[in-house]
């Protein structure tokens, strides 16, 4: 079709699977050529970035997208932008033979994978940068993220051109902010919100759930055991937002943890709640899993809308069916 970087996946190649191995791109005009040929065909393209080490989470926004569109792509890349220096950049995970598996399963049309160079090259100087709720939560821990986030996004949504990209409610400060800087710039990509897959006891799947090693696994469940229960008393009808803070905060001092932060605010503004919840609330929490040092963020939506009380019931079943 005339890509110069067109590389079949070598796992997936089978007579009856062949049809569905993805194209791998590895380079902008050939994602490009790609997406304006896909246009002009009058198909819909849905588009889910990564920066791959696939799990069941991804592969959910996955099937969705594929679901939702005629075509999907799907990116993988570890952008350096939003790591800090002292952060994990060398060390994350990196699985790609395994990612374009999990994306020809849910039925992915194209990998975009560029290097480093390919996304950044020299001379590149621009970056995207939201105010406001991007000082907060984790962006008041890892200065300089979101800067990196909203400039690769901006990149890649502008290279993919896509009718929908999806995103995990799991990273939802960076869902939030976003849906802003496409609502301020006018991005024409209508940008949807998916929910957190969790594990059977409710953790919430992470590329880097694989650092818990050890006991550390089980440290680790304090996290949604946490947000479950005050989920739990927000459902039994506590609205004091306070009460419900302090729920959470038992369940970690019991567990001799303390959060980076554990917040409740607004599930819109992200400003933080005061008094009571009246209106959808984020109770979002950043723990460091003391001796391996993974960084874990999770987050739950107390509201008391259909979709946001099936998500908090499932929460809850799943922390107390392994309690
Ligand atoms: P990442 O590769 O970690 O940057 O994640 C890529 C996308 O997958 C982001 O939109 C994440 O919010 C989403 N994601 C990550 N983990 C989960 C999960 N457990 N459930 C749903 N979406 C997820």
């Amino acid at each position: 079709m005339g890509y110069s970087t067109i590389l079949p996946c070598k796992r997936l190649i089978s007579e009856d699977k062949a049809m569905r191995t993805p194209l791998v791109l590895t380079r902008r005009s050939d994602f490009r050529d790609f997406v304006s040929a896909e246009k002009k065909k009058g198909r819909t393209l849905g588009f889910v970035p990564t920066m791959g080490a696939l799990h069941e989470g991804h592969a959910s926004l996955l099937r969705k997208a594929s679901a939702e569109n005629a075509t999907s792509v799907l990116s993988v890349f570890v952008n350096p932008k939003q790591f800090g220096p002292n952060e994990d950049f060398a060390r994350y995970p990196r699985t790609f033979d395994a990612d374009v598996a999990i994306a020809a399963e849910a039925g992915v049309t194209a990998v975009y994978a560029p290097t480093v160079e390919e996304m950044y090259p020299a001379g590149f100087k621009t970056g995207v940068k939201v105010s406001t709720i991007t000082d907060v939560l984790c962006g008041a821990m890892r200065p300089g993220h979101f800067d990196g986030v909203c400039t690769v996004v901006t990149l890649l949504l502008n290279l993919a051109r896509a009718d929908k990209a999806y995103f995990g409610m799991k990273d939802y400060q960076q869902l939030a902010i976003i849906k802003q800087m496409c609502r301020d710039l006018a991005h024409p990509t209508e940008i949807v919100g998916v929910p957190t897959i969790r594990e059977p006891d409710g953790l919430a799947m992470s590329s880097r759930n694989r650092y818990l090693v050890g006991d550390s696994r089980q440290v680790a469940k304090a996290v949604p055991t946490a947000l479950a229960t005050a989920a739990k008393s927000f459902l039994d009808g506590e609205t004091s937002s306070e009460n419900l803070l302090n729920k959470a905060r038992a369940i970690f001092a019991a567990a001799a943890l303390t959060p980076q932060y554990l917040d409740l605010r607004d599930a819109e503004s992200l400003e933080l709640i005061q008094g009571k919840v009246e209106r959808p609330a984020v109770l979002a929490v950043a723990q460091i899993i003391p001796k391996v040092e993974c960084r874990l963020i999770d987050n739950v939506v107390l509201g008391k809308e259909e979709f946001y009380k099936s998500l908090l019931s499932d929460l809850i079943r799943r922390t107390q069916s392994e309690g």
